[in-house]
């Protein structure tokens, strides 16, 4: 018999809503028994079965819903449906598959959103990257595997070397899953730029695909202007700002890795050689902007698209002050009339909260701004209606008056 979840009387609510978690405060008992991963049926306080999920022991998300109703039992069977219909939902105007799409990046799975809690699934040039970072995705990363491979992936690898999986207990683990091993470098193309992605040593899966929209809106701003991207990873914005007509273009990053693949995406996307002028600079974000600041330096446009602050919403409160204080300086730096591209990827940070450090940012900069443009992670990393906390990166197009 399967193992089961009694929640509370009274915390059946946001099940019977879809909502795909259950927290511990929510569950009454368990009955039979639990091991890391383990399907099981969850009940209401009275025994009604409202679905089945996943168990999680050591998190405080005990619970990941895999099925609501109770109609079908998960199986790998089931699972693989889950991800073949989240392939299908990205193909192509012409019917085709995202993987068989030469030269092409894509979020092929984008966990809770996508009825598949906790798993990632990243396709570049038809090579699978996966990330499992709750116990019931671990469960399946098997048939997950066999899913993609049938429909068409080149080769899975695993890049499950993700913080969160301490809270599910949980071990870090990279390598080959199925397939043939991807080669060091994957090239894919965005908008005509083209991009060398490692997803071995990569960040992630080994590149920000979550931010492609917001990189073609700072295209058009970029005509002219002298720009700045901080927390330029392997250049993405930066190549935006070339691409789009930038007069110079200054990529700034803490990771040498991360500029020498900046260095030749931007070789590879301008074989003639740029036609702006371009800097890589290796350097702390907080410390360059300062002396900026003090050099009396002046940008046109400044990208600030810097890592998760935070985690937790315990960790809000520094990550506030990380912001504010990065938002600050940048917004100093520009010009009149200059543009200020600013991110946050902190899921535990809302949009309004972000708004207010901005806000507070530039009344300490004693500028005022206009907000010329919103953007939010990429089409493909879409949010469930169900699931408000699926959305974690927002950004705002700010202009200096
Ligand atoms: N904008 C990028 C993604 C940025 S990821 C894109 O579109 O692809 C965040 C980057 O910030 C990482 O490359 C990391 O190396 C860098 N980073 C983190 N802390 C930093 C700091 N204090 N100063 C400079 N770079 C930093």
């Amino acid at each position: 018999m399967n193992t089961q979840v009694i929640l509370k009387n009274g915390r059946e609510h946001s099940v019977e809503h879809r909502h795909p978690w259950i927290f511990s405060g929510a569950v009454d008992r368990t009955e039979g028994p639990v091991e890391t991963g383990t399907t099981v049926e969850v009940r209401s306080s009275r025994g009604v079965l409202l679905g089945y999920g996943s168990y999680s022991p050591n998190s405080q998300i005990r619970v990941r819903m895999l099925e609501f109703g109770g109609r079908q039992e998960p199986d790998a069977e089931y699972v693989k449906s889950l991800t073949a219909a989240a392939i299908s939902r990205r193909c192509l105007p012409d019917g085709s598959s995202p993987i068989a799409a030469a030269g092409r990046g894509t979020r092929l799975a984008h966990g809770e959103s996508d009825a598949l809690p906790g798993v990632v699934v990243d396709c570049y040039d038809g090579w699978c990257v996966t990330q499992f970072s709750s116990a019931g995705a671990e469960r399946w990363k098997t048939a997950i595997a066999e899913a993609l491979m049938e429909n068409g992936a080149k080769g899975v690898y695993d890049r499950s070397d993700v913080d969160s999986r301490k809270r599910e207990g949980l071990e870090e683990h990279r390598g080959n899953l199925a397939g043939a091993e991807p080669p060091e470098t994957i090239e894919i193309t965005e908008n005509g730029m083209r991009f060398l992605v490692d997803v071995r040593n990569g960040h992630k899966t080994g590149f920000y695909l979550d931010q492609r929209e917001a990189r073609a809106l700072v295209r058009e701003h970029a005509a002219g202007r002298h720009a700045l991207n901080c927390f330029s990873y392997t250049g993405g914005f930066g190549l935006a700002c070339a691409a789009g007509g930038a007069k110079s273009v200054i990529n700034l990053d803490l990771s040498r890795p991360a500029l020498d693949l900046a260095e030749r995406n931007f070789a590879l996307t301008f074989p003639g050689g740029c036609p702006c002028e371009t800097g890589f600079e290796c350097a702390d974000v907080f410390k360059q902007l300062r002396l900026y600041r003090d050099q009396g330096r002046k940008f046109g446009l400044i990208v600030l698209d810097p890592p998760k602050f935070a985690d937790t919403k315990s960790q809000l409160m520094r990550a506030a002050r990380g912001y504010k204080d990065i938002n600050l300086l940048a917004m100093k730096l520009l010009e009149p009339g200059g543009i200020l591209a600013t991110f946050s990827c902190s899921g535990a940070m809302s949009a309004e909260f972000f708004d207010t450090i901005c806000r507070e940012a530039a009344f300490d900069a004693k500028r005022p701004f206009q907000i010329i443009g919103r953007t939010r992670q990429a089409a493909d990393h879409p949010v469930s209606l169900d699931f408000p906390e699926g959305l974690y990166l927002k950004g705002t197009l700010l202009r200096a008056m």
